[in-house]
């Protein structure tokens, strides 16, 4: 091996590593960080980002939505509802998402404020999440967001024609848009 091919100091010798691609070994990106200070830092960029946003994701919930929903693994087992669900709202674990994030337009896109808390979904819930309990404490959040005009009147006036609020709200939110 000529001088200039040898390994650097604490540089990984990367033609000892296996291939995956064609000139591609593997721990390459990695292993070569010593050289590559912009590759380091933006790694550690990355990190910290990542890391930022899982924390905001326990830590929101704790603050303001329910805590309970930081158990949900997005598993989607509670699909498994279907056609049990009398509100036919096919995706709970959105809503359960949406409820963690406090996102109320995600809450009603996804029917939530169709949702009659009948508690159907939660037998399929492999974390026994109180669901119902937890769809009514973001609906009641939901609709003081509405009446604060959190929520964009588009995102009303179309969930109002796509039939996505029941009669327990949909007085106060026809009020709300002027229908
Ligand atoms: S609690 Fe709501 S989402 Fe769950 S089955 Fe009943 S109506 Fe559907
Ligand atoms: S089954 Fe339970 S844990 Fe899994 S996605 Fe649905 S609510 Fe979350």
């Amino acid at each position: 091996m000529e001088e200039k091919d040898k390994p650097k100091k604490h540089q990984r010798d990367d033609t000892t590593q296996p291939l995956v691609l064609p000139g591609i070994h593997r721990y390459q990106f990695f292993s070569n960080l010593k050289d590559r200070a912009l590759t380091k830092n933006l790694n550690r960029l990355c990190m910290l980002g990542i890391g930022t946003a899982l924390t905001m994701d326990v830590v929101k919930p704790l603050l303001n939505a329910d805590p309970q929903t930081i158990y949900c693994y997005e598993c989607r087992a509670c699909y498994a509802t279907q056609d049990k669900c009398p509100a036919a709202i096919p995706f709970q674990a959105e809503l359960v998402v949406a409820s963690r994030v406090l996102d109320y337009n995600r809450f009603i896109r996804n029917g939530g404020l169709n949702c009659v808390r009948c508690g159907g979904c939660q037998n399929f819930c492999v974390q026994h999440l109180e669901l119902p309990r937890i769809f009514g404490t973001m609906q009641l959040k939901t609709m003081t967001a509405v009446q604060d005009g959190t929520v964009a009147k588009p995102v009303i006036i179309k969930a109002l024609k796509d039939g996505l609020i029941n009669r327990e709200f949909i007085n106060d939110v026809a009020k709300f848009v002027g229908a």
